[in-house]
């Protein structure tokens, strides 16, 4: 059985995006900027009846925290609220002691991320891995995105697997997906030239899966680019896993203003859930989308679990990037209140770890957990 086959469509734009995923046939991008303007509820139909066929009514979380090491970044992206300049009374720095208080007992997976620091050199970088690996070797890392790798690089002139395999050596188990903004060449000129592009990242993403480190996807929406910009970004990525497979999830990122001045407001929620749906049916290879709750707020994560997102990232503790961007989500939620906002949206919440291998399935209903196991 399949639930996009057999689910009944009253809209002939999303009939005809669910007639073309049932031939096996991927959306165009002319389709998916079609679909923007096709009724809301029967995207979220068409989307969760797709996230089904995939995982049933599993939801996953994890149970982890952030970790940025450093916000001192020598680029200086017009998004960016979280950067500070070298010697910024802000900016900080932390110490071997300061990560190490990041690595709580209870968390399986820590993911790190940070600005590219003047004086840091790849050791540093290694180290910052190394050093939670030795206090918890169990722990999944996830750390720095294709901007740091590529930073990296250039540290080190040396190239991307080399520096991706002394990364793995040192402990890393899956690159985030951050960094790659939105593909378009226009954009990037705009509002982050100095960082790199979309050709750059996906390189980057693609040598990493060729040498067995999966990762995540995101896109940064909601702020100056087109609709048709964001779906030929979900193309591009649906590509590279046809290519070299290894993502695990795609996360748009809803943008936070803050006080950046780009837009006087961000995507509205109808926008979120949207740009969840049509991602889950244009990147329809990659396993998980993911209703990322710290930029799109609860309530809207909440509603994406219906609107083809099976993931909802952590618990998270002392997130810093979005909330420099004055997201106004909780910086931390408990893991009972993931599960509970899971069963809420009618779903099977699954503990996961960074690499989705499954800590706890619990119940739908608020009843004793079905498994517990590693
Ligand atoms: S987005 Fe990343 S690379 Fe750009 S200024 Fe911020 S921390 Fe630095």
């Amino acid at each position: 059985m399949s639930f996009v086959s057999d689910i009944r469509l009253r809209d002939s734009l999303v009939e005809a995006a669910r007639a073309k995923l049932v031939a096996g046939d991927h959306l165009t991008q002319e389709d998916g900027i079609r679909l923007f303007d096709a009724p809301v509820l029967e995207l979220g139909r068409l989307a969760d009846a797709l996230a089904r066929d995939k995982h049933g009514d599993k939801v996953y979380f994890t149970v982890n925290r952030q970790l940025n090491p450093t916000n001192v970044c020598v680029l200086a992206c017009k998004f960016c609220d979280y950067a500070k300049k070298p010697g910024d009374p802000t900016s900080y720095t932390m110490s071997k002691e300061d990560v190490l208080a990041h690595v709580d007992p209870e968390i399986t997976e820590i993911h790190i991320v940070g600005g590219l620091h003047n004086k840091w050199r790849f050791d540093d970088y290694l180290d910052v891995i190394r050093w939670v690996k030795e206090k918890k070797p169990d722990l999944s890392v996830k750390a720095y995105t294709a901007v740091e790798i590529d930073f990296f690089c250039r540290l080190t002139k040396k190239p991307a697997d080399w520096v991706l395999t002394e990364l793995k050596n040192a402990g890393l188990d899956a690159l985030p997906g951050g960094g790659a903004e939105v593909f378009s060449e226009r954009v990037r000129r705009e509002l982050f030239g100095q960082k790199i592009g979309g050709k750059r990242w996906l390189e980057i993403h693609e040598t990493a899966h060729r040498l067995g480190i999966p990762s995540n996807s995101t896109l940064l929406y909601g702020h100056i680019e087109t609709r048709a910009e964001r779906v030929q970004h979900m193309i591009d990525l649906r590509e590279l896993e046809m290519r070299a497979p290894g993502f695990f999830a795609f996360i748009p990122l809803a943008f936070q203003p803050g006080n950046t001045g780009l837009v006087r407001r961000q995507a509205s929620a109808i926008e979120d859930l949207k740009t969840i749906a049509i991602s889950r049916l244009v990147f329809d290879n990659v396993p998980h989308v993911k209703g990322y709750w710290v930029m799109l707020g609860q309530d809207t994560a909440a509603a994406a679990l219906n609107f083809g997102a099976s993931d909802l990232d952590g618990t998270i503790g002392l997130e810093k990037i979005a909330h420099a961007a004055q997201a106004r989500s909780p910086v931390g939620m408990a893991e009972a209140g993931m599960v509970q906002m899971i069963r809420e949206a009618g779903k099977i919440p699954v503990q996961r770890d960074a690499l989705y291998r499954v800590v706890r399935e619990y119940s739908r209903r608020d009843e004793p957990a079905l498994a517990v196991g590693a």
